[in-house]
């Protein structure tokens, strides 16, 4: 029966004010999203990291349970993944390093132009509904990736990143943020900027990790010092009021493994194999090998296969896989997609051939630094990280817990705030398999208002 008159004006107003108030009870909603930067899953301990360990273990959500972090599981493409909520092969942060193929040299990746795909924060300021975001981040170069880029991307509203920090508030070889810094700088963020999203990245555990190994008493130290420190945090979060609408998500971008053995220049091997024309960089536990532009596809095919004949014979390498299919070598038996399906590294900065290292090797070239790390990671032994989810909101039991990766945290995390799926920022669509999927349990549904029609 069709309304009529006042009656049907009181149901519509009534309707329009059940609607703001659920608009209201959303905006309520605040995530915090931490990065303990480079916690693997298996480092989570009563002994070491009390607060995280039960925190883990007694969360509603899931309790327990490991996510498994992007491939390859470096810093770069894993904080890409979890401010997109998409798989590297959409985002296009690969690795950490790239050999660009336009101008033909090793560079970083990671910046926000190379970013292909909306980040939370770009998406926030798209949907103009007031949202406020924030991030407080140890490492000056996710302050870089999350900048803005032109109209491309959008900046979090407050961004603090380590260029902020005193000398004394950070490590002076890598210009990294001490955990107690950034936290404070977080702190901050929290009573004066009115984030509802807040990203954290906290460096400590990752920055000695490398240089002293994972399993170093440094490392166990630092690791008991930013399970402390991360205690607080949350302690004097829980004590304010907003805290009853407020969603904690902790995960980690990588774990570790201990390097034991000399750094692999996969260049020198081509070389003494006399096998000239490819290019080789190393992104630790990975590595990557190019085809220059223009190469004939005969001759490409050729050189592929040669270079993973090589690598299968080279001391510490596990796994050569080729991006394509190789019509000499197999087929489409040795690529990385029908090898593993859940990597979704099709893009092209991958190397046309893909390398992965043994447990305790790494693979350097192209790199200064990284043949002095003790420690290091990029390969998918590193993948297991926490997943913990705390926090003043209502908190749901989760399913399909053991099927958790940070793509899918990264789109909850969008979808917690009520935003829309990402968007890549040519206009294509973005593949099922390759969007995050909203985990159940961790956003709070508002209880709708009570409003009878009459
Ligand atoms: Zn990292």
């Amino acid at each position: 029966m069709v309304g009529t008159g006042p009656g049907r004006r009181l149901r519509r107003a009534l309707a329009l004010t059940a609607l703001l108030l659920a608009c209201a009870l959303e905006a309520e909603a605040r995530v915090l999203l931490i990065v303990v930067d480079g916690l693997d899953a298996r480092e989570v301990t009563d002994e070491i990291t009390p607060m995280l360990a039960r925190a883990w273990r007694t969360s509603s959500w899931c309790p327990g349970t490991r996510s498994r972090a992007s491939m390859p599981t470096r810093t770069n493409s894993n904080h890409a993944t979890l401010m997109t909520g998409v798989e590297p092969e959409m985002h296009g942060i690969t690795g950490n390093a790239v050999w660009d193929r336009r101008t033909r040299s090793v560079r970083k990746l990671g910046t926000a132009s190379d970013l292909e795909t909306e980040t939370i924060f770009t998406i926030a300021r798209r949907e103009a509904r007031g949202l406020r975001t924030a991030a407080a981040v140890g490492k000056p170069k996710l302050g870089l990736m999350f900048s803005a880029d032109g109209t491309r991307q959008t900046p979090p509203d407050e961004l603090w990143d380590a260029r902020a920090a005193s000398d004394a508030s950070r490590d002076e070889v890598t210009g990294y943020a001490y955990d107690a810094t950034t936290l404070v700088a977080a702190r901050s963020l929290v009573e004066h900027a009115a984030a509802d999203f807040l990203f954290i990245n906290l460096s400590d555990v990752d920055r000695v990790s490398h240089g002293s190994g994972p399993y170093s008493p440094q490392a166990l130290e630092t690791r008991r010092r930013t399970d402390a420190a991360l205690g607080t945090f949350l302690e004097w979060m829980a004590t304010r009021a907003d805290w009853k609408s407020t969603t904690v998500v902790i995960t980690a971008d990588h774990g570790f493994d201990a390097i034991t053995n000399p750094p692999i220049r996969f260049a020198e091997a081509l070389n003494a194999n006399g096998l000239r024309g490819l290019a080789a960089v190393g992104d630790g536990g990975i590595g990557h090998v190019y085809l220059p532009p223009g190469t004939p596809d005969g001759r490409a095919v050729g050189l592929l296969s040669s270079a993973r004949r090589i690598a299968l014979e080279t001391p510490g390498i596990e796994e050569a896989l080729y991006r394509r299919p190789n019509p000499s070598d197999g087929g489409s038996v040795h690529t990385i997609t029908s090898v593993h399906p859940d990597w979704h590294i099709d893009h092209e900065r991958s190397g046309d051939l893909v390398l992965v290292a043994k447990l305790g090797w790494q693979i350097v070239d192209g790199s200064a630094v990284e043949a002095q790390l003790i420690g290091n990671h990029g390969g998918p032994a590193e993948r297991a990280v926490p997943a913990i989810v705390l926090g003043g909101a209502p908190i749901g039991a989760g399913t399909g817990c053991d099927d958790v990766r940070a793509a899918d945290l990264g789109r909850t995390v969008q979808a917690c705030l009520g935003l829309p799926e990402p968007r890549q920022l040519d206009g294509r669509a973005i593949p099922t398999a390759a969007l995050g999927r909203v985990l159940t349990g961790i956003c709070p549904t508002p209880t709708a208002p009570p409003v009878t029609l009459p």
